[in-house]
């Protein structure tokens, strides 16, 4: 087998063990932040995990995306929630029977906004109603989960975002909203909602000096390689809508990128 070919089973590999059962998209609209999060699922010890969950707009989709892997909502027993925006923890709701691993500092922070001493309006007010009852995991600096998985808390985009690595195949990182996607990485432009700037790249830093493939929360999976990013995965992405007089159930957009190699064009 060539190199070539061995490191596309490698990052086959790393796809079968780490499920995109939606993928993240990096986009708004004239209407509002398209918040759609990359949700992942994932062997965890003996049964299976979710690392964010969406909300409720894509939870048709989630319960599909499940069934076609032949899982119930019930089979989840771990959900990790990278940080407590709303569109990466609407659907816990789904997951009666998961405990949830989630940071202090977010905990600590989603109180505070609730409380009304710090403004957040990714931050959903009902947050507290979703962990009634369940089993919490709070992490504080970085835990070793099991085996070769290890959860960090690096703030930047949210005081408590949670990254969770992996070192086998390669190393991987599930970033949720620290790296959401590209052209922020790039361009070192991601939006902290709470945090600094450098407390921002600092945590980006961490992460790619730590793993190879990155698993963002707003785009699909990538290596950052000299000048650029290859990506894992196609992206497509369709919208399709009812304004009349035009015809019902039009396409709107239609989009397709290949994975593969893509050079940083320009510089914005
Ligand atoms: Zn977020």
């Amino acid at each position: 087998m060539s190199s070539d070919m061995e490191k596309n089973a490698t990052y086959r590999k790393v796809l079968e063990r780490f499920k995109i059962l939606l993928p993240g998209i990096p986009a708004r609209s004239n209407r509002g932040w398209l918040g759609y999060c990359t949700v992942v699922l994932f062997r965890l010890q003996n049964s299976w995990a979710l690392f964010d969950t969406g909300h409720y707009s894509d939870r048709t989709e989630l319960l599909a995306a499940l069934q076609s892997v032949n899982l119930k909502p019930r089979d989840i027993k771990h959900v990790f929630l990278s940080h407590l925006h709303y569109d990466h923890i609407l659907n816990l709701s789904l997951f009666p029977d998961a405990a949830v691993i989630v940071s202090e500092a977010e905990l600590t922070y989603a109180e505070q906004v609730v409380a009304g001493r710090i403004e957040d309006p990714a931050i959903p007010e009902v947050w507290p109603a979703l962990f009634e009852g369940r089993e919490i995991q709070t992490i504080e600096g970085s835990t070793v989960i099991h085996d070769d998985l290890e959860v960090a808390v690096l703030p930047g985009h949210t005081p408590g975002g949670l990254v969770l690595f992996c070192r086998k195949p390669v190393a991987i990182a599930l970033c949720g909203d620290v790296i959401k996607n590209g052209w922020d990485l790039l361009t070192d432009t991601a939006t902290p909602s709470a945090m600094t700037d450098s407390e921002q790249q600092a945590s980006t830093q961490n992460v790619i000096a730590r793993a190879e493939v990155i698993i963002p929360g707003h785009d699909r999976p990538f290596i950052v390689r000299e000048g650029g990013l290859e990506y894992l995965n196609d992206f497509t992405w369709k919208i399709q809508g009812n304004v009349f007089p035009r015809p019902r159930d039009e396409i709107l957009l239609d989009l397709y990128v290949a994975e593969g190699f893509y050079q940083r064009c320009c510089d914005k």
